[in-house]
């Protein structure tokens, strides 16, 4: 039987981790543990600067005063150092983690952290609209893992897995899609008369195919594979007049070096 942690960033009380671990509790073996307050858009966010506690609420349940990143690492370091987890899953999120938004996630961080831990991960999100439920997520979660458990999975393995509020109508392999920025700041007063500052906006996306976007909006679960090496590989190539510029820059110490 597979051993599972799991972690979200809506805080160990959410609805969504419930149903998550409830149902991969029927077919592996969880551990939960998960921030002790709701922590979302804290992207991949580490805790150095101050301690960490971890409290049992109930058996296999443990709450951490820290983020999604810091609840793997108190998972697999601490709480299962002799026995690591099979897998890590995160979620089920309130609301989709889609293109690029991933970086902002805690959700999805979590298993950023997953993977960098050499665990294969899994994230979930759930599109909050009309006819939402966490019943066909929670549903799909046990369908994927118990579908992952009869593949030799690679250790860098992380899925980002979207679904859509109401009937779902299949599932697609997807990528990224991408944000067209919207977003707003408002400024305001608070009572004492200085300047307070909201982001605020909603997200609109690019209507490219192929994307978790375009899966998710007709109704498909999005299931995109991630990784976190942000080169940009065609920058090495495509960036040659900004790298001539650079190498003709002189170092005492001796020439710079150019990328293989
Ligand atoms: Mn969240």
């Amino acid at each position: 039987m597979k051993r599972i942690l799991i972690t979200n960033d809506d805080g160990i009380f959410s609805q969504g981790i419930r149903r998550l671990a409830s149902a991969l509790g029927e077919i592996a073996e969880v551990l939960v543990v998960a921030p002790d307050r709701e922590q979302s858009a804290m992207g991949h966010a580490l805790t150095l600067s101050r301690p960490l506690r971890m409290q049992k609420i109930e058996e296999r349940w443990y709450a951490v005063d820290g983020t999604p990143t810091d609840c793997v690492n108190l998972g697999v370091l601490a709480l299962m150092k002799d026995h690591p987890p099979d897998l890590v899953c995160s979620g089920i999120n309130f609301g989709l983690n889609l293109g690029d938004d991933v970086t902002y996630s805690g959700t999805v961080s979590a298993t950023f952290e997953g993977t960098l831990l050499g665990i294969p991960s899994v994230a979930f999100s759930q599109e909050v609209g009309e006819g939402f439920s966490f019943d066909a997520a929670a549903a799909f979660a046990r369908r994927l893992i118990e579908i992952l458990e009869g593949e030799a999975l690679p250790r860098d393995l992380l899925l980002n897995v979207n679904v859509p509020a109401g009937p779902i109508q299949g599932v697609s392999f997807t990528r990224l899609g991408r944000r067209v920025y919207k977003q707003s700041v408002v400024e305001n007063r608070d009572p004492r008369g200085r300047k307070v500052y909201w982001i605020a906006g909603t997200p609109q996306w690019d209507r490219a195919s192929g994307t978790d976007w375009e899966a998710v909006s007709s109704g498909r679960i999005s299931v995109t594979p991630l990784h976190l090496d942000l080169t940009y590989y065609p920058g090495l190539e495509n960036f040659s007049s900004l790298w001539d510029k650079l190498s003709a820059l002189a170092f005492p110490a001796g020439a710079a070096v150019k990328p293989e």
